[in-house]
């Protein structure tokens, strides 16, 4: 007998579809998740350290994040589940008057959306940074409402919690095909089965180009690789993230980022001056040397952190760098929230408010006109990059 058909199919258990089925179903929406791998957040959400802020320079991200931010860090209460919540503020600090002048440069526009942000004189820094190297220390911007989650423990959780609320999820289900009606996706088809829903949401992260394509549209997203690394866990004495946007001086990297997690584990990544576009996901021999030079500039105690283990992922990146959220263009029945790059972990809950709200109220819950900027629709190639990856 065919299965009745759902109110909304979401292709792909990660960063954003996840969210986003616990919001439907909390609309009281029949929804199905479909993802090609054996559990959830096994894509690219697991390849995230777990950084989640809003003091970003663009106003759909500061808004999508605050989302993010209220849900991630309500989790618990409401839930009874932890999640890794660690509300340790992010810290961008100044060893260079290059930086200085872009951090004050961007508090204007974070100070206009209220973020709870500030710049630190060197002094005050050291004290959010126990044990950051002094030597050229200007300061540096602080944000103490920002935070960290475990992205494995969200992914599980947010599958747990919209299963309870009634949806269902089928794993090793890879979407094949869309099943059109006109110019009106009304389902999809698996390796194996069919499935009939009102709306198709399209969530499906590095290959979201491919299934928007199933649908005859053109959505560019290329994957580009990252690499990041995590330590043995040592005694908690970090809260922020701490992101050093200086370029390295292998010439290799255009900044360098870490934290410690609720665990007391040190996670770590960089951004790599050349992007390395594709799907490789081995990891490379001169990441950890580079991160272990970086990392003990930054901070010389921990050079004698131990290291467990690396990864290298890939972020699903769009032409202007901002995400593809909204109803697609000139195809019925088919909403994308796709295009994340390397942001999709903390834009995930707000992205999956959103959508859901979309789908069951007809409207985002942000304002439309800020939820608009990420309109697929737009011309993706006319767009400025964000101030801040
Ligand atoms: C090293 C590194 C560090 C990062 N750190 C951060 C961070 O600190 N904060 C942050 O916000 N972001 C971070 N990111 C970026 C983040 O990981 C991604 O932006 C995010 O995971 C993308 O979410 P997504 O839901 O679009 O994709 P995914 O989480 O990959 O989910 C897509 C899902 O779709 C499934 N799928 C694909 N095709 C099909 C198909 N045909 N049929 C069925 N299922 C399918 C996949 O299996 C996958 O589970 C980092 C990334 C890397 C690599």
């Amino acid at each position: 007998m065919a299965t009745p058909p759902f109110d909304a199919i979401i292709i792909g258990a990660g960063s954003v579809g996840n969210p986003t089925a616990y919001f439907l179903a909390r609309e009281g929406l029949r929804t199905l998740v479909l993802d090609e791998l054996s559990a959830s957040g096994q894509g690219q959400n697991k390849a995230a350290i777990g950084g989640v802020r809003a003091t970003h320079s663009d106003p759909t991200k500061i808004t999508l994040c605050r989302q993010s931010l209220e849900i991630f860090s309500e989790w618990k209460a409401s839930t009874g589940t932890d999640i890794g919540w660690k509300k340790g503020g992010y810290c961008f600090p100044a060893f260079t008057d290059k930086v200085e002048a872009t951090l004050k440069g961007l508090l204007a526009t974070q100070k206009k959306f209220h973020l709870n942000i500030d710049w630190l004189d060197a002094e005050a820094l050291k004290k959010v940074v126990p044990g950051i190297n002094e030597n050229g220390l200007l300061g540096g911007t602080y944000s103490p409402d920002d935070g960290q989650v475990s992205p494995l423990l969200a992914a599980e959780s947010s599958t747990r919690e919209a299963i309870r609320l009634g949806a269902e999820y089928r794993y090793r289900a890879p979407v094949e095909s869309l099943v059109m009606k006109g110019n009106t996706v009304v389902g999809v088809r698996t390796d194996r089965e069919e499935f009939r829903a009102t709306t198709v949401i399209n969530t499906s992260g590095v290959n979201a180009s491919g299934i928007c394509r199933m649908a005859g549209l053109d959505v560019p997203i290329l994957p580009d690789s990252h690499e990041g690394g995590i330590s043995a866990p040592v005694k908690q004495f970090l809260d922020p993230l701490v992101v050093d946007l200086r370029p390295g001086p292998e010439g290799k990297t255009i900044n360098f980022y870490f934290g410690q997690d609720a665990n007391g584990q040190i996670i770590f990544c960089y951004t790599p001056k050349v992007p390395i576009s594709g799907t490789n996901r081995n990891s490379t021999y001169e990441f950890m040397p580079i991160v272990a030079a970086r990392l003990v500039e930054v901070i010389p105690r921990l050079k004698n952190l131990m290291i467990r283990r690396v990864w290298r992922g890939l972020y699903p990146m769009t032409p202007d760098g901002s995400p593809i959220v909204g109803k697609a263009p000139s195809v019925e029945g088919f909403v994308l929230g796709v295009g994340m790059c390397g942001q999709g972990f903390m834009l995930g809950p707000g992205v999956g408010k959103n959508l859901a709200s979309l789908v069951a109220r007809g409207a985002p819950s942000i304002d439309r006109e800020v939820f608009d900027l990420l309109s697929p629709a737009r011309d993706l190639y006319a767009g400025k990059k964000e101030a801040l990856k």
